[in-house]
């Protein structure tokens, strides 16, 4: 009986939330729709993840970002790297190398990053903002680096970005290949992007992680969750 009571007293505030009972932040209610600008908490994962299921709650998030994007058409089933709530990225407060194609959950995490660890990462460092990402591609449809057996990469769904390097206000290229073994303030702002990237995505692999990744951020919104 005690324990009857001790569920249901634990049940109550979850449903009073739901049912909008009881009032409290957006930020702390997994039902409300993601803000780019809240900070990252143990819910921001769940509400990312919701996002790939539900395309409305997408556009929703990504209405309180400054992401431009248009609405990329889901492939047939029977397509070898199916396609599913994928948006075409054209840029956001940065530019971008190029357009990249990318899931819903992935675009979302990209922003929020953006907004949260990127730009703050280089006014700390440079005193002035990214004003252009360069990426090397999200879409691919291949197993993992490339082999012609084992399991279907994150890029074969869009479902990963990879990051090449960034350029600042004032022309400055930074560069992970050429800056991450350095020591200098190029260094020091990739390190504290890729830390900063590790609260957004599930997975984030760089220089640190293996060879394959020694010139760029692979970041991506499967369920590993892995940063390196
Ligand atoms: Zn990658």
């Amino acid at each position: 009986m005690r324990l009857l009571i001790i569920l249901l007293v634990l049940a109550a505030g979850p449903v009073a939330v739901w049912r909008g009972w009881i009032e409290v932040p957006d930020r702390w209610n997994p039902w409300a729709p993601l803000d780019i600008a809240e900070p990252v908490n143990f819910l921001t994962r769940y509400k990312l993840g919701r996002l790939q299921s539900d395309p409305q709650l997408c556009v929703q998030a990504l209405a309180t970002s400054s992401v431009r994007y248009s609405v990329q058409a889901d492939s047939p089933a029977d397509a070898k790297c199916p396609l599913v709530n994928v948006l075409r990225v054209q840029g956001s407060d940065v530019r971008l190398s190029s357009s990249f194609l990318a899931t819903c959950p992935v675009v979302v995490a990209f922003a929020m990053f953006e907004r949260q660890a990127l730009q703050p990462a280089a006014q700390a460092v440079f005193g002035q903002a990214v004003t252009q990402v360069d990426h090397l591609g999200s879409f691919a449809c291949r197993n993992i680096y490339g082999r012609s057996e084992g399991r279907l990469s994150q890029h074969a769904t869009a479902n990963a970005l990879d990051i090449a390097g960034f350029r600042l206000a004032d022309g400055r290229r930074i560069n992970v290949l050429k800056d991450w073994p350095g020591d200098d303030a190029n260094a020091r702002f990739l390190r504290q992007v890729r830390d900063g990237a590790c609260k957004h995505f599930n997975t984030v692999l760089g220089p640190e992680y293996n060879a394959a990744h020694r010139n760029h951020f692979h970041l991506d919104m499967g369920g590993w969750s892995v940063c390196r």
